[in-house]
């Protein structure tokens, strides 16, 4: 079997034996566990299984707090903002959680024209995001992949008072290693793709037509997309599908596949649980619904089995939520989302609750606008981030991987957090919001190392001195 096209990695009788055998709550394997989890050298498959069969709430909350502590060690404060951008919503897919189907009639539909996601852009700019993820169904309107590949360079080419998007990064279907080849050739970030389940059975039940119906096609498309050069891929599951134990572990296995077969696993996961969606009575009622209690664990999870991989949680969840979760191990959120395409330009106001439900993808359990969220980050002391440094310098990849442990996510993420949140500030915040802010990062700034300190200064200095794009 070809590993380009078929998921030769995916075990699922290991998976279970695994299951089976780590399925039994079991304290001293937990201890030692999460010994070797605080050395910050991630976790194997079986070691992830011995947490996520912990339901004991005072062995849970040991999980939690080893948690805690790796996402501080490696992150401290930092958490990266970004905005979704939907620029298509015509699909010849069925799958039956989505509202974006083809035989959904409960949808607005629409492909947005080059100019519309010019607009999108611009307003996205005046709210002072940098980074956007753009999102579309399966099925582009008539030049196919070029409309996705025109669509990225009116992204990178929009401007609004002399700024840019600085960092796409997209979600799409798979592709051949030639068309990824031009997708590389974009400069994207990151390559996103959620296998939505790893377990065959269901997945052949909840896509009915259409050619996500082939599994391994979609399961063999980071390896496509590496073979394309493509060495920044951003991996997901849509849980509410299948038990969540048995998806965890196979992602897992996945991200083992691309270490050994490239050197380099997922630089992002993404977390997202299934919510409602027009014309969708499944994502009403999930098959396997994953409880709040069980997806904290999931997260603390993910944060010790794979340290230096950033964990992406989006608008779907809950502000409340959204806070515990980034606590335990999330280090990248959304903000300010529409899910529908042209929904940046129908909103009537940036914090509008679910007003485009009938032409979005799912509900938001989040409705805040950007501000609101930076202002929220900022007063727990976190300092929100739009930092592009890494994949602007070239530091993708296996490269990001082999100095990330080391330590530098803190030494450069964190100087340039400090400088991307400071343009913020001054740029785009109002004066409350500036003042809240100003705080966070004087508190940051006195809880560092000095060498941190000294580039954090420098760059700090740069951007209130009228400098824009700073970074190291
Ligand atoms: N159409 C492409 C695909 O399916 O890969 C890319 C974009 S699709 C709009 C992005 C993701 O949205 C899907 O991979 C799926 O996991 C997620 N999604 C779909 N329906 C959802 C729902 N009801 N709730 C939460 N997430 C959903
Ligand atoms: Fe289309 Fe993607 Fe929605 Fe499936 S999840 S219906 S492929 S947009």
């Amino acid at each position: 079997m070809d590993a380009d096209t078929k998921a030769v990695w995916l075990d699922e009788n290991h998976i279970t034996a695994v299951l089976e055998a780590r399925g039994i709550e079991d304290t001293g394997l937990v201890t030692e566990t999460l010994a070797k989890a605080e050395e910050l050298r991630g976790l194997s498959m079986e070691d992830a299984a011995a947490l996520l069969a912990v339901r004991d709430p005072e062995l849970r909350e040991r999980i939690f707090l080893a948690a805690a502590r790796v996402k501080e060690r490696i992150y401290g404060k930092r958490v990266v903002l970004f905005a979704p951008l939907y620029f298509s919503s015509l699909c010849s897919n069925e799958c039956l959680y989505c509202a974006f189907r083809r035989r959904n009639n409960a949808v607005r539909r629409r492909a947005l024209s080059m100019q519309e996601i010019d607009a999108e852009t611009r307003i996205l700019l005046r709210q002072g995001h940098k980074r956007l993820l753009l999102v579309a169904g399966e099925a582009y309107p008539g030049s196919g992949i070029d409309y996705v590949l025109e669509t990225i360079d009116t992204v990178y080419a929009a401007r609004e008072n002399g700024a840019s998007i600085r960092r796409v990064n997209v979600n799409l279907a798979p592709l051949s290693v030639e068309d990824f080849r031009r997708l590389g050739e974009r400069h994207i970030g990151t390559f996103q793709l959620f296998q939505e389940t790893y377990h065959r059975p269901t997945y052949a039940e909840v896509h009915l037509a259409g050619p996500k119906r082939d599994f391994d096609w979609r399961a063999s498309s980071f390896d496509r997309a590496m073979l394309a050069g493509i060495d920044d891929v951003g991996m997901g599951l849509l849980y509410g599908l299948y038990d969540w134990r048995f998806e965890t572990l196979a992602m897992l296995s996945h991200i083992a596949h691309l270490e050994e077969r490239f050197g380099v696993g997922c630089h992002t996961i993404s977390v997202p649980r299934m919510e409602p969606a027009a014309g969708s009575d499944m994502a009403l009622r999930p098959p396997h619904p994953l409880g709040d209690d069980d997806f904290l664990l999931l997260v603390a999870v993910l944060r010790l089995a794979v340290p230096y991989t950033g964990i992406i949680l989006s608008t779907r969840e809950s502000a409340p939520l959204r806070q515990r979760a980034l606590e335990l191990g999330v280090s990248q959120i959304s903000a300010g989302s529409r899910t529908s395409p042209g929904g940046y330009a129908e909103a009537a106001d940036e914090n509008d609750d679910n007003t485009d439900f009938d032409a979005a993808q799912f509900r938001r359990g989040d409705c805040r606008g950007l501000e609101e969220v930076v202002a929220d980050l900022a007063e727990r002391g976190y300092i929100p981030s739009f930092c592009t440094g890494c994949y602007r310098k070239g530091r993708t990849g296996k490269d990001f991987m082999d100095l990330a442990r080391p330590g530098l996510i803190r030494r450069k993420c964190t100087p340039n957090a400090l400088s991307t949140f400071e343009e913020y500030l001054l740029d785009y915040a109002s004066p409350a919001t500036r003042a809240v802010g100003e705080n966070a990062i004087a508190r940051c700034l006195e809880d560092m190392d000095d060498d941190v300190r000294q580039t954090s200064d420098r760059l700090l200095l740069k951007v209130r001195d009228g400098q824009r794009d700073v970074y190291c």
